[in-house]
């Protein structure tokens, strides 16, 4: 009772609808960021058509891009971790770790409810796979 933290007791209907909404706006917040990144791709494209830059702004266009193209790429990653926190609600497996099975700390769905992994097992996959990596499943599961 007392580490909030450690709180794996099931969810209950309330908190689930709460995890949802939360979803929703999470994914809300990234479409409207995806659309705001690609507009600006937009716009600094146009902008740049028909003009002759000179090398400094050219290098400075380039990091532009390829930052919003970071930043266009997270976007995508923690979108498809959100459909596949959707997937698992509907599948009744949401809150349970992908990995070992195990429900996931109630803390740590509230910091991150698209969260897959208990924090064990992240911290296993982020060792073995770096950091950054779809949730995607490969189908490639050598040992
Ligand atoms: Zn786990």
């Amino acid at each position: 009772m007392s580490n909030a933290s450690e709180d794996t007791t099931p969810l209950g209907e309330t908190e689930l609808h709460a995890f949802a909404a939360a979803l929703d706006a999470r994914e809300a917040a990234l479409e409207g960021e995806v659309r705001d990144v690609n507009a600006v791709d937009q716009a600094d494209r146009e902008g740049f058509a028909g003009v002759a830059p000179d090398l400094v702004d050219v290098a400075e266009h380039r990091r532009g891009e390829d930052m919003r193209h970071a930043e266009r790429e997270r976007d995508e990653l923690e979108l498809a971790e959100i459909g596949a926190a959707r997937l698992r609600m509907a599948e009744g497996v949401y809150g349970q770790c992908t990995d070992c099975g195990e429900p996931i700390a109630r803390a740590r769905l509230q910091a991150q409810p698209w969260a897959a992994r208990c924090i064990d097992c992240q911290e296993q996959h982020e060792r073995v796979h770096g950091h950054a990596v779809p949730i995607v499943a490969t189908g490639a599961d050598n040992r």
